[in-house]
């Protein structure tokens, strides 16, 4: 998006069919060079936004303003319509911050950029991202088919929330064959209305990945083209933008924290929606009402982040592959639950052919498996003196946390034991840091294990 002034004279050379001037003016936006197509880390440094409609600021400024002054009644009537669906296609003007604003409008433009998504959305966390694309798809008596495990907080929502208000789930394990996403589905639908299929792909904190194409298709053999066809939804915040794109194997729609890779410093919260613009648009109405877009100050930190997104996410994934080597062979590590390792054994078939079809690297968020328990665990994260002791992951400085007793302590045992969520597991998260120091902290830290 461009910002404007309300008297911008060469704006009124623009005015549409219904005498309202558009307070974006349409910009043609250069995203090829001679035949060639412009990658994304090309793109971040300026697409979405022109520097002569903000005093030439090669940077957008930080527009800290709850409302926008309309040019005209008839303007303030069209954008209204806009934003409250009388009229397609959303607001064509800034309106109001709790529906839009200029430096979330060019983060979106951007965001989508990554994933090639038509249309994309930002939250005040992921969280939020997540509870307003099932608060514009559900209704009392609906059920949820979701992969499991998921975010703690995610598996709340569904199971604790959206429950009170009548709704139901039903779960399969994230590395399910098609037959057994078949009989799920077939099951749900047999219940009532399936309103969604919710996937974590890699889950949180296992690192299993779902294959989206098989769900993709099963979905589709059920309900065909049918108006119920319930759309495919994947949180890709593990892997995503640059190592795994769900919307290419079938998924409708992508969720993400942004507060992790592509925030990337640890430094803010914020949350995305990619998708088709017909998808985006009833996450944007339940946006609009409920008021959970992004700020304006950490949209600008993450259009900051997304400068160095490729460049970062590379570093972190080559560490990973460096550090995880060194932790494979070590005598105290019972097994690394790294992507980068999977193979084509019986154990790890059918995850190792996920990985192939769907993703471009391994990542940098992984599982280490201690041999002992929490103890053992413990004494390795409290041992640490480079790696932090935090939840989260994906930013520049390497995390480590135990999520049995931290980020999914809520989830009853029989559940956590079920879904592999042991007390012998370390959540890693690498970072930008020299890989040998970090090896080099791993290795002191487990000789106090
Ligand atoms: N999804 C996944 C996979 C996560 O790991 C998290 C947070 O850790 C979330 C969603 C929630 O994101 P946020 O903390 O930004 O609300």
């Amino acid at each position: 998006m461009a910002t404007d002034t309300p008297n911008d004279p060469a704006a009124g050379s623009e005015a549409d069919l219904t005498g309202v001037t558009p307070r974006r003016r349409p910009k043609p936006e250069m995203t090829e060079l001679g035949g060639r197509k412009l990658k994304p880390a090309t793109l971040m440094m300026g697409h979405g936004y022109d520097p002569a409609l903000s005093e030439g600021a090669l940077k957008p400024p930080i527009f800290l303003t709850s409302t926008f002054v309309f040019e005209s009644a008839a303007a303030g009537k069209r954008h209204f319509e806009g934003v409250t669906g009388k009229r397609p296609g959303g607001a064509d003007g800034l309106v109001y911050s709790r529906f839009n604003g200029p430096n979330q409008e060019i983060l979106e433009d951007r965001l989508g950029v990554w994933e090639e998504a038509e249309d994309a959305l930002t939250f005040s966390s992921g969280m939020a991202a997540i509870a307003t694309v099932m608060l514009a798809l559900v209704k009392p008596g609906d059920t949820i088919v979701h992969s499991s495990p998921l975010y703690a907080a995610t598996e709340t929502l569904i199971g604790r929330i959206l429950g009170r208000f009548g709704v139901h789930w039903l779960d399969f394990p994230a590395g399910a064959s098609r037959a057994e996403i078949d009989a799920i589905l077939a099951r749900a639908n047999a219940g009532g209305r399936v309103a969604l299929i919710y996937l974590e792909s890699p889950a949180n904190p296992t690192n299993a990945l779902v294959d989206v194409e098989a769900v993709a298709a099963a979905r589709d053999a059920l309900f065909g083209e049918s108006a119920d066809r319930p759309p495919v939804v994947i949180d890709n915040t593990f892997l995503g933008p640059l190592w795994q794109q769900p919307l290419k194997h079938g998924a409708d729609m992508v969720v993400y924290s942004l507060t992790k890779y592509a925030g990337g410093h640890s430094d803010l919260v914020a949350g995305g929606v990619m998708g088709s613009k017909a998808m985006i648009d009833p996450i944007r109405a339940m946006r609009n009402t409920i008021g959970t877009i992004t700020d304006p100050h950490s949209a600008w930190m993450l259009l900051r982040s997304l400068e160095t997104l490729e460049l970062r996410m590379s570093r972190a994934g080559e560490n990973a592959a460096k550090v995880c080597a060194y932790l494979r062979d070590h005598p105290k590590v019972e097994r690394v639950g790294y992507l980068g390792f999977l193979k084509d054994d019986l154990r790890d078939g059918t995850q190792a052919d996920i990985y192939r079809r769907h993703c471009t690297g391994a990542g940098s968020t992984f599982s280490l498996f201690l041999k002992g328990g929490e103890a053992e665990s413990f004494r390795f994260l409290d041992a640490l003196r480079i790696a932090k002791l935090a939840v989260s992951l994906g930013g520049t400085e390497t995390l480590a946390s135990h999520p049995a007793a931290m980020t999914h302590l809520s989830v009853p045992d029989a559940r956590k034991a079920a879904l592999g969520i042991t007390d012998n597991l370390v959540r890693i998260s690498i970072g930008v840091e020299d890989a040998d120091d970090l090896i080099a902290d791993f290795d002191q830290a487990l000789a106090k294990v």
